[in-house]
């Protein structure tokens, strides 16, 4: 059943607050009553109304003051406004200032039950239309968000098919090598197809190993374990003595420059592997005599890092795809045989995992760099550095 309506009269004379309770309750209506335009406002925001029967003429506040602060409450609520013959005027001005329409002194109680019956309908109706809109605006959220997981699901499903098209072709080549060992085709061979069959498992080794991490950066659980107050420049200088014996033998001449020593909250391996992926990719991609240059910074609350090598580059065509799962280039497949094109999506993971971001500017035949971005301090990754020191989470091992 339908809740009684609430009313409230405000009106100076007791005669027509009297008169209206009388005429209205019996009706089924919860009426209350007050002298003043303040008094009255205090009654309406402490309660719940759902029409205000109002005089225009108090002392005090006037009625058209309290309109306004009336519909400050609640827009919704309906005014009709009691008036005198010579007020009449004045009640059309209020009309026209939102109140829902006017009574002129003295009526009867049917003509007070025709215009209070009139108002709550005229509630009823806008109430509805709100949520009827309420409804139709949730029911379009609620769409955009399916349209957005079906997108989701779509580019999952495409990069299952991507992974196992990918597994298939080291397995395939395996089982070829087998199959012809077996069936007694390579006698002279032998050694060499194995070798080849082993060349295809490590590929494949490759790429898993590289997929796990991959699902591991993208999985948010588990995000907060490891972090720790990290120096970004200390994982750089680890990665590159770890890399530099591997430039050196290229014949590559292997830079590093560190101007700051920002640190930040992160799981170091992350760390460790976003500069790994970066700078093997420019020592693989650069021919030997060669540059590869890495520098670190911080920059307006940001850590800055590069990779800049003077190798193969990269053609306008590809660099929208280079951060995509297994794109490899023809000139790097052409230079490197092995790769998993997995390096890249993972750095571009970490990065924007710790709110950063990452660019690369290339040009063909003479060169790549790589340039990430990440904010010193991380809102929502549950805790950040600001300062060098810790806010938020307390410090995880
Ligand atoms: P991988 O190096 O194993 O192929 P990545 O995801 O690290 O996989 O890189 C994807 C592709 O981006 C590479 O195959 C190559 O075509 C291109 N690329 C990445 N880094 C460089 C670079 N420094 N110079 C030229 N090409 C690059």
């Amino acid at each position: 059943m339908e809740e009684p309506a609430n009313i409230l009269v405000i009106d100076d004379e007791r005669g027509i607050r009297e008169g209206c309770k009388r005429a209205l309750t019996p009706e089924g209506f919860n009426v209350e009553v007050a002298e003043t335009a303040a008094s009255g406002l205090r009654q309406l925001g402490e309660g719940s109304f759902d029409l205000v029967l109002l005089d225009l003429m108090m002392p005090g506040m006037s009625g058209m003051e309290a309109l306004d602060r009336i519909h400050e409450i609640d827009p919704d609520l309906v005014v009709i406004i009691i008036t005198g013959y010579a007020t009449v005027e004045a009640a059309v001005k209020t009309i026209k200032k939102g109140a829902y329409d006017f009574i002129s002194k003295p009526f009867t109680s049917d003509d007070l039950l025709l215009v209070v019956n009139k108002g709550l309908e005229h509630r009823r109706l806008t109430l509805e239309t709100k949520r009827l809109q309420a409804i139709e605006e949730e029911a379009k959220e609620l769409s955009r968000a399916k349209t957005e997981l079906e997108k989701l699901d779509a580019m999952k499903s495409r990069l299952m098919l991507t992974v196992a098209h990918e597994l298939r072709a080291p397995i395939a080549a395996i089982q070829g090598y087998l199959g012809l060992i077996l069936d007694g085709y390579a006698a002279e061979d032998q050694q060499e197809m194995i070798a080849n069959a082993c060349d295809r498992c490590d590929e494949l080794l490759d790429m898993l190993h590289d997929l796990l991490l991959l699902a591991h950066m993208k999985e948010k659980a588990g995000e907060l374990k490891r972090k720790k107050t990290v120096s970004v420049a200390t994982t750089l200088e680890e990665v590159a003595g770890l890399m530099k014996a591997e430039a050196q033998t290229k014949g590559l001449n292997f830079e590093v420059r560190i101007q700051d020593r920002p640190e930040i909250l992160a799981d170091e391996e992350h760390l460790k592997q976003l500069w790994t992926n970066l700078i093997s990719n420019g020592i693989r991609y650069t021919p030997s005599g060669g540059d590869v240059v890495v520098t670190l910074e911080e920059r307006d609350g940001q850590v800055v890092g590069s990779v800049s090598d003077t190798g193969i580059g990269i053609a306008p065509d590809d660099l929208p795809r280079i951060f995509d799962e297994f794109f490899r280039t023809r000139q790097a497949k052409e230079m490197e045989e092995h790769g998993t094109g997995l390096g890249l999506p993972i750095v571009k993971e970490i990065v924007e995992r710790y709110g950063g971001t990452i660019d690369v500017d290339s040009t063909l035949g003479e060169g790549t760099t790589f340039r990430f971005s990440i904010p010193l301090s991380v809102e929502g990754a549950g805790g950040a550095l600001e300062g060098g020191r810790v806010v938020g989470e307390a410090e995880a091992v």
